[in-house]
């Protein structure tokens, strides 16, 4: 079996960063996604997708690194890698991901916040104006923020245990008032397990120095964009330890809840 996932056929050498060329023929508010949520679930924390690659295919999203090392934030085509530790660093291209989802980020509606929004509220008001609750959409809110509450995971060492076991240790961070950027995705119900249903976002704080996946949130005053998405491309992983991972398990929905900290 092969141990190669799927990736566009690519020189050996090149001048130009993969991102640069991309941003010059990229198809808007696509959704490029590689392997799932819930082979990530399952404990499949070693994918063969690299940074350089997944950058042709989106300048925003977010996702994870190779033995769940960390949470990543694509921003404007900057990587960041959010170490459980606490700090942040950039991430090189051949860096290798298990499970991204990103897109070349267009927004379709761009507005000031009116007034202080808890979570619930912030994504009510998008639901609102999407309207639509059977297409994804990518989210990018900008500003100031009352708290911000995170969490990271931990780099993994095999065997590698499933990710439930992984996220009842992993360290959560109340970062209070702060600013900076919080980005990601509202996946319709039905793609729980291909993706992570509902909200999905992760945070960078202003000086690009700390940051996480996104439990819970006030914002406080800021700019949000919002781009609807309705064409989706998923590469699956090649690899033995996704052939042999369990996709349906009975309690996927209440797993993916408590691992996203929904
Ligand atoms: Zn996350």
């Amino acid at each position: 079996m092969s141990n190669e996932v799927f990736r566009p056929l690519r020189g050996a050498t090149r001048a130009q960063p993969a991102a640069a060329l991309a941003n010059t023929q990229h198809t808007a508010n696509r959704l490029f996604q590689t392997s799932t949520m819930s082979a990530l679930l399952d404990g499949v924390y070693d994918g063969d997708f690299t940074i350089d690659a997944l950058l042709e295919h989106g300048d925003f999203g977010l996702g994870t690194f190779n033995a769940l090392n960390g949470e990543m934030i694509v921003n404007d085509s900057d990587v960041h890698q959010l170490h459980a530790e606490g700090g942040v660093s950039d991430v090189p291209l051949d860096a290798l991901t298990p499970f991204a989802c990103v897109t070349f980020f267009k927004p379709e509606q761009r507005f000031e916040l009116e007034r202080p929004m808890t979570k619930a509220e912030f994504e009510a008001l998008i639901d609102e104006r999407i309207g639509n609750s059977n297409l994804i959409v990518a989210v990018r809110f900008t500003g100031i923020f009352e708290d911000v509450h995170t969490r990271t995971v931990f780099c993994q060492c095999k065997p590698y245990p499933k990710m439930l076991e992984v996220v009842a240790k992993q360290p959560t961070i109340r970062f209070g008032a702060t600013s900076g950027t919080m980005l990601g995705f509202r996946t319709p119900i039905y793609m729980q397990g291909i993706n992570v249903a509902g909200y999905h976002v992760h945070f960078l704080d202003m000086d690009a120095g700390k940051g996480g996946h996104v439990m819970d949130y006030k914002l406080h005053a800021g700019e949000v964009e919002l781009a609807v998405i309705s064409d989706v491309e998923i590469a699956l992983p090649r690899n033995e330890a996704f052939a042999k991972a369990d996709l349906n398990p009975a309690d996927l929905h209440e797993s993916i809840r408590i691992a996203e900290g929904e």
